[in-house]
């Protein structure tokens, strides 16, 4: 439902927490947050209302961290539970998705992924993402364009309607994220970038937007900032646009 995604200088808890407040209005049944620190990977999720999930943050505090997602759900496989609850990470630990939209094939996938020994610890569609995003990672060669990379070969394999953001604990510095069907916009900022659903998730903080198309993968890094692909790894220019809205 509502996606914020983050990579900057700021407190990114601060700057999701504050993204999903704004897209509040779209209305949702679960909320979650996933922060990367040093590699190291945190997560806190809960049914019911924002209130709910910042009182599970104060009460377990999380690392201090500068790269973050977080997302509103709109329970459309699994009920709103904390367990369905978004960010989804992967049995390896290594990635934390978030998804808006249907996956349609998620139940061939996610039968493919049990039959390697997999254990599921959710009832949605996204939980294929993320182990799919760590398994492809893994054999993908090093590089730049690794997480971008990965992130195209699983979104080629997907059905249905995706925004999807990923985080990777060896990307300590970078945002990965897909669109098919599903809105999703850039945010760039002084040093700093946004994801959102919509430009509420950071109207706030910047005004230069940069709307992702479909069928196309956005890779932010903390120092080279926005690179823009197809599904097939063919570079699209980004093209930013100045936001006129009163926030
Ligand atoms: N289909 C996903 C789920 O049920 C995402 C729903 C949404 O768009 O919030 O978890």
């Amino acid at each position: 439902c509502g996606i914020v995604g983050y990579v900057g200088p700021q407190n990114s808890l601060d700057v999701v927490l504050e993204g999903l407040r704004r897209l509040e209005y779209r209305g949702y049944d679960s909320a979650g947050v996933a922060l990367l620190t040093e590699g190291r990977l945190s997560t806190a999720k809960k049914a019911g209302k924002l209130a709910n999930l910042e009182k599970v943050l104060a009460e377990e505090g999380l690392p201090p961290s500068t790269i973050g997602i977080g997302h509103t759900r709109w329970a459309t496989h699994g009920g709103p539970t904390d367990r369905n609850a978004h960010p989804h990470v992967s049995a390896d630990g290594t990635v934390a998705v978030i998804h808006n939209g249907i996956i349609e094939n998620f139940a061939p996938l996610r039968a493919e992924i049990e039959a390697t020994g997999i254990e599921f610890s959710s009832e949605t569609d996204t939980e294929v993402v993320a182990h799919l995003l760590a398994a492809v990672y893994r054999q993908t060669p090093a590089g730049p364009d690794r997480l971008a990379e990965a992130m195209r070969v699983v979104s080629r394999r997907l059905e249905g309607a995706f925004t999807l953001v990923a985080t990777h604990t060896s990307e300590p510095d970078r945002l990965v994220a897909s669109r098919r069907n599903s809105p999703l916009v850039v945010g760039v900022g002084d040093g700093e970038y946004f994801l959102g659903s919509d430009v509420a998730a950071f109207i706030g903080h910047t005004r230069t937007a940069l709307d992702v198309e479909e069928d196309q993968v956005v890779l932010l890094d903390r120092t080279a900032g926005v690179t823009v692909t197809d599904f097939d790894g063919a570079a699209v220019e980004p093209r930013t646009r100045t936001v006129d809205w009163d926030a």
